[in-house]
């Protein structure tokens, strides 16, 4: 694999047709992001593509451009596999906005969604099929999808697409797949492992890679709070209360999410969660209504930390570490989108430093670590701090070093999983 590095600054050097050029001026995008000024001349060209780059720089439309002009010159279908049935959507709004001035047509595959309306728009051939795994495997079970038109295909996030129980559903649907394909694989992270594994079925594939694999948004504020988890209720209070804008915060259980959302309300701020757990409706309800600002902090577990893109996202917050490094890099990659500032802060305890200088070494920067604020006194209604049944920690703020009175864990929740070591092939997510 090679690297490329080009410098153009127009959309109208890259080998677009004219009619998406004016598209792309019409909806205000003038100046390609370096990932697309990369990408789209090898994908136009019809090679394999990895590639990688920061959050919200512009990814959906690197693969989104060449595959509308290459599905509209040499007839065929695309493919775009996407891990969450959100991102699903998202990019299927993405591809129309360009798309529907030249009528292309897509279908969206996800779970929650009844299958009938799906295979009814299949029926018509749609020109990108958009789809999460495990939607797209059962269509390919009732025969109600036909893949052998298939000329492009792209994973999206694509080492959470080859991650535990997705590898085996994408191995399969890309076995189904004319192997004359193209291929195309995005994200901003890449386990060395995993890019071995999505290359193996690519043919001589070229990797563009804007920034080293796992680097941050450039403006994204980041630090840490060392902080014992019977004191984080009251420091998200402090935080809410401190800012203004819209704040997402993220839990890494969907339990965890939902007690959250709750404690919020009774801080009284406007929260929804997000999680499997809730329905497609009350899911597409709560991202939404965030986008719209009718409520101004959603929670979410990892499923909202790829490919989400709500503009003017002012502070993530993570509430617990993420269960890998990579997802600290999508969550927090939520904010500071399309060259916007952004901020992201993320409570650890003290038992959690090996995990943030995992973080520290992915991303290849130091994690400031802030003082712990005055907080705010326990809100009558909150009702998890008073569970974790032992006296609150005290911190020395002075040199923000946590005095612990005989390193015993902080009880219940904080077990760690590995994600490697629990094989799920379909089964129930705990996001
Ligand atoms: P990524 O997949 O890299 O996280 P997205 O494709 O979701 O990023 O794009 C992030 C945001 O950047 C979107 O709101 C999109 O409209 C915007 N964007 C994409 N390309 C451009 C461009 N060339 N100029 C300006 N904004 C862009
Ligand atoms: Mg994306």
């Amino acid at each position: 694999m090679t690297h490329i590095q080009k410098n153009i600054t127009n959309f109208g050097e890259l080998g677009l047709a004219p009619k998406l050029l004016s598209v792309l001026e019409a909806n205000g995008f003038v100046h390609p992001t370096p990932i697309q000024q990369q990408a789209i001349p090898l994908a136009l060209e019809g090679k394999d593509v990895v590639g990688i780059a920061q959050t919200g720089t512009g990814k959906t439309l690197a693969f989104g451009l060449p595959m509308i002009q290459s599905i509209s010159r040499n007839k065929g279908q695309g493919l775009v596999l996407v891990p969450t049935r959100e991102l699903a959507i998202q990019v299927e709004e993405t591809l129309q906005k360009i798309g529907r001035a030249i009528g292309l047509q897509t279908v969206v595959l996800i779970g929650g969604a009844p299958m009938y309306m799906q295979t009814k728009a299949l029926r018509h051939s749609p020109h990108i099929i958009i789809a999460t795994p495990g939607r797209l495997m059962d269509h390919m079970e009732q025969k109600t999808v036909n893949l052998q038109n298939i000329k492009v295909v792209v994973l999206d996030e694509a080492d959470r697409m080859y991650d535990i129980g997705f590898a085996p559903q994408v191995k399969q649907i890309l076995r189904a797949v004319p192997t004359t394909r193209q291929s195309m694989l995005f994200s901003a992270t890449m386990p060395t492992a995993i890019a071995s594994i999505a290359t193996h079925s690519m043919r001589n594939p070229v990797r563009v890679e804007v920034a080293p694999v796992g680097t941050t948004a450039k403006l994204i504020d980041q630090a840490i709070y060392m902080v014992g988890k019977e004191l984080r209720l009251q420091l998200l209070d402090f935080l809410l209360e401190k800012e203004p804008g819209t704040v997402l915060v993220f839990s890494r259980t969907k339990h965890g999410a939902k007690k959250i959302a709750s404690s919020i309300r009774n801080m009284n701020h406007t929260a929804m969660e997000i999680h499997s757990d809730r329905s497609l409706a009350q899911r597409r309800a709560a991202l939404s209504g965030f986008k719209s600002g009718a409520h101004r902090v959603l929670v979410a577990t990892d499923i909202a930390a790829r490919g989400i893109d709500v503009t003017g996202i002012s502070l993530v917050i993570n509430f617990d570490l993420p269960n890998n490094c990579e997802d600290y890099v999508h969550r927090i990659g939520r904010t500071g989108r399309a060259g916007a500032s952004g901020r992201a802060v993320s409570f650890a305890t003290p038992d959690e430093r090996g995990v943030l200088r995992d973080i520290e070494r992915l991303i290849k920067k130091p994690l400031p670590i802030l003082a712990l604020p005055i907080l705010p006194p326990k809100r009558a209604q909150s009702n998890s701090a008073h569970l974790m049944g032992h006296e609150p920690r005290v911190y020395n703020q002075a040199n923000n070093r946590p005095r612990w009175g005989g390193g015993q864990r902080s009880g219940g929740n904080g077990q760690r999983t590995n994600k490697f070591s629990n094989p799920v092939h379909r089964s129930r997510s705990r996001y």
